[in-house]
């Protein structure tokens, strides 16, 4: 196998593959040997997709989508002819009258916004109505992420428009969600064979080390299974999250970008029972907002029990599974018999669970109002692509964005290379001549 492309994709998430498919149907670039690398062994990046008992679906990661907020994954979703369905988790259930205080407070408080610019969300709730009280209510909607002291209160107000679980307490309640049926890394597949109908390589289990520049070309170190491998590349478009970029060699952010970035971690457990027993309980297909690190508990048709949470909860559950999976499970179980109207009846037995911890579950800018490029161009040459330099940070949408971005500037230089040669020949580069 040759060790040269043409174009080489590190990343093979939602943005490697949609770099992928943009380059293989432009004509500047469908000559061209083509590369995607990552480091798992299965295309998806933070898109995962599970079966549970052979049909329904379980989303380890992105679960949901708005055709009104996101229209090019809504055409992207269209385009595949995937199945889709109403995501029902935009009714959430409250306890203690919680549900109209968080309505009352943002309508209440929203004319308040531009007197607290520099504020962070808790500051300025508790302005008006108390630390306590504020904690209290900005808990409610479920994202520890809002008490955060680098959430604006304007962030938080767009925050809370944008997710299917809060929206109707604002002006977004009208706002459509939907999901794919047969999980999303169906989506993924299609795009991954399409690029693979079209001559793309994909080298998976390969975790990029370093990127070194010789003369027009790339050097990229690998490991892969305990040796380190070297590639050589022409082009070179990362998709991978700024977490990542700054773990590499490449000076990441200060030779790319005037901006900070970080990152937050997000968990969801799984959980399966005999029989659907929520269903008497009227939360089927609702979401339950807990006061306690559950945080939100989704009851998904008659199938299964989900719990998803971010920030300070997700590290709970990482910590308590590092103190062993029966220490997890009895605080999973005992933080739903506290707020499960189970009439002093012990929880039903769990009949299978799993979860998923991402350490840098969502990734985005910490100047978010920034004029940010949806793509990063390094000096070298290397271009770069995430959700975290988009508006849409933290949904497939903004990934989408950023690598059709991403792609946009590859193709331009290409067709700059073609113009001064006179000829697509010379951009064509024989792998078995680079081997
Ligand atoms: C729990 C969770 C819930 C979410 N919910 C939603 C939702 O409901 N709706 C929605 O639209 N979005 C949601 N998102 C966000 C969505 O998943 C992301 O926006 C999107 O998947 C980002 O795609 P990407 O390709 O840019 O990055 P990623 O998916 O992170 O892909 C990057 C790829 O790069 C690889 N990689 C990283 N470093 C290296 C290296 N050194 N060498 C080789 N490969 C490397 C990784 O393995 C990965 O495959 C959610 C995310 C999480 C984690």
């Amino acid at each position: 196998m040759s060790n040269y492309s043409d174009i080489c994709i590190v990343g093979a998430g939602i943005g490697g593959l949609t770099c992928a498919s943009r380059l293989i149907n432009a004509d500047a670039s469908k000559n061209l040997s083509m590369r995607v690398f990552d480091l798992n062994a299965t295309v998806g990046g933070r898109i995962q997709s599970r079966k549970i008992d052979g049909e329904e679906i379980a989303e380890l990661g992105a679960a949901r989508y708005s055709p009104q907020l996101h229209p090019h994954f809504q055409q992207l979703m269209q385009a595949s002819g995937d199945p889709h369905a109403v995501y029902p988790f935009t009714q959430a259930v409250f306890h203690d009258r919680m549900q109209e205080k968080l309505k009352a407070t943002l309508l209440g408080l929203s004319s308040m916004l531009k007197e607290h610019p520099e504020d962070s969300f808790l500051e300025f709730v508790s302005h008006y109505l108390g630390v306590a009280e504020a904690t209290r209510i900005i808990k409610a909607t479920g994202y520890d992420a809002l008490l955060l002291p680098i959430v604006s209160a304007s962030m938080a107000y767009d925050i809370i428009k944008k997710h299917p679980e809060t929206q109707n307490f604002t002006e977004n309640a009208g706002n459509q969600w939907l999901y794919a049926t047969d999980g999303y890394s169906q989506l993924l597949g299609q795009l991954q064979r399409q690029a693979q109908a079209a001559g793309v390589e994909f080298q998976l289990e390969r975790r990029l080390l370093s990127v070194e520049k010789s003369g027009a070309d790339h050097i990229l170190a690998f490991s892969h299974k305990g040796d380190t491998q070297m590639h050589r590349a022409r082009h070179l478009i990362m998709t991978i999250p700024p977490s990542a970029m700054a773990r590499l060699n490449l000076d990441f952010p200060a030779n790319w970008s005037p901006y900070q970035y970080d990152s937050l971690p997000l968990f969801k457990g799984f959980l399966t029972f005999d029989k659907a027993w929520w269903q008497q309980l009227g939360l089927t297909d609702k979401v339950l907002m807990a006061d306690n690190p559950l945080r939100k508990i989704y009851f998904k048709s008659d199938k299964y029990l989900l719990f998803y949470t971010d920030s300070e909860s997700a590290t709970y559950w990482r910590d308590s599974l590092a103190q062993g999976e029966n220490v997890y499970l009895e605080r999973v179980r005992s933080c739903l018999e506290e707020v499960l109207p189970l009439n002093g009846q012990p929880l039903p037995d769990i009949k299978a669970h799993f979860y998923k911890h991402w350490p840098h579950g969502v990734e985005f800018c910490l100047e978010p109002e920034a004029e940010h490029p949806a793509a990063l161009l390094h000096q070298d040459g290397i271009i770069a692509c995430s959700d975290a330099y988009t508006s849409h940070c933290g949904w497939m949408e903004g990934g989408l964005i950023s690598a059709q971005q991403a792609s946009r500037l590859l193709l331009e230089r290409l067709a700059e290379l073609t113009e001064e040669s006179g000829s697509d020949e010379t951009l064509t580069t024989s792998s078995t001549e680079r081997a």
